[in-house]
């Protein structure tokens, strides 16, 4: 972000005014995260921020300071629309594209909110008027916490923010593991500690929150686990009937897609989730090294995302569409061998 950009942004927050922070929908640990720490951030500062989440999100993050106070755009559509045409200022939060808010596209475009985009994923859209845009970040949450840094303020940072930004840098480096968590990571980590954010307790609240149910999915589909040796590739599937069988909750599976990835010498996995209601395949691609999923995803499969995570959909059907998903496997043979 310019350092004019910066100063202009100063500038508008030194009047109090109506701001709207979305996440993307279907909203991970980042987005809730990054998005609730803003929240804390501009509402300590004086002005009247809401966080508008698209749909509902998973049990393990229903306890993160300020979390009720998220407004669900599925269930109070009718309020959510007013705050988004009343808002002065809009930010967009870990994702590119105002499609990824679902419903909320058309109120946003709508909107004639200056708007600030945070994100970290691959080619965003031109649809705001500043734009922090930073592939090689881990995570929208550590760029929140850059962006208060450029706004000169990690003072500010209380043991609620740093709570919401542990959250998003734990959850999308998948606990500071993945390649994009680098020396300045865990920089910003131990400042947030230092600020108050209770590390253990957090990895706790997110992680040890399975049920019974959970786990038995989990079996069931490390058991449907499939792999293609000669390619370097495993997927897992996942039908509606399966899904019932455990009564599927969102977030069940979030997460299960990286047991293809520990296979020694896998470098791309991938699991294929049937959403009967929508009429859709889910999919969540995973990659090592420099097999680029963002790439696979947008030229088959309708979706996007990092070089090494990535998500999808498709018509097909279930068997299909993994049929369509082995037969593309030998065009990428000279990376994954
Ligand atoms: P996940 O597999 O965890 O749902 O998503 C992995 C990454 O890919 C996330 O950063 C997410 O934002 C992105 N992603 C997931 N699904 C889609 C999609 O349908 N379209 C686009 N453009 N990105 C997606
Ligand atoms: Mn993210």
């Amino acid at each position: 972000m310019k350092k004019s950009d910066i100063l202009e942004i100063e500038k508008l927050f030194t009047t109090p005014k109506l701001i709207v922070i979305v996440p993307h929908k279907n909203p991970d640990g980042d987005a809730i995260g990054s998005t609730l720490a803003l929240y804390h951030y501009l509402t300590e500062k004086g002005h009247n921020a809401k966080v508008i989440a698209p749909n509902d999100y998973p049990s393990f993050l229903k306890w993160m300071p300020g979390e009720s106070d998220i407004v669900n755009h599925e269930t109070h559509t009718k309020e959510a629309n007013k705050l988004i045409s009343e808002a002065e200022l809009v930010f967009t939060l870990d994702f590119n594209a105002l499609h990824r808010a679902g419903a909320m596209e058309l109120p946003l475009t709508e909107s004639k909110a200056i708007k600030i985009l945070i994100d970290h994923h691959q080619q965003p859209d031109d649809y705001a008027k500043y734009v922090y845009s930073d592939v090689t970040m881990c995570s929208t949450c550590e760029m929140v916490y850059h962006f208060l840094e450029m706004l000169d303020d990690t003072k500010a940072i209380d043991a609620k923010i740093a709570t919401c930004l542990y959250v998003g840098i734990m959850t999308d480096t998948g606990s500071f593991r993945f390649s994009s968590t680098t020396s300045t990571t865990h920089r910003v980590i131990a400042d947030l500690i230092d600020k108050g954010a209770p590390n253990s307790d957090i990895h706790s609240h997110v992680y040890d929150n399975n049920s019974y149910n959970r786990l038995q999915l989990l079996g069931l589909s490390l058991n449907n686990l499939k792999v293609v040796h000669h390619l370097n590739t495993a997927y897992i599937s996942l039908s509606q009937h399966e899904l019932n069988k455990y009564n599927f909750k969102k977030g069940d599976t979030e997460g299960v897609v990286n047991y293809g990835l520990s296979i020694k010498g896998v470098k791309f996995a991938a699991i294929f989730i049937e959403h009967k209601q929508e009429g859709i395949i889910k999919i969540s691609l995973r990659s090592k090294d420099d097999f680029d999923v963002n790439e696979f995803a947008r030229a088959h499969f309708n979706g996007g995302g990092h070089v090494n995570a990535a998500g999808g959909r498709s018509n097909l059907n279930l068997s299909e569409t993994i049929d369509k998903f082995v037969s593309l496997l030998p065009n990428y043979s000279k990376t994954l061998k």
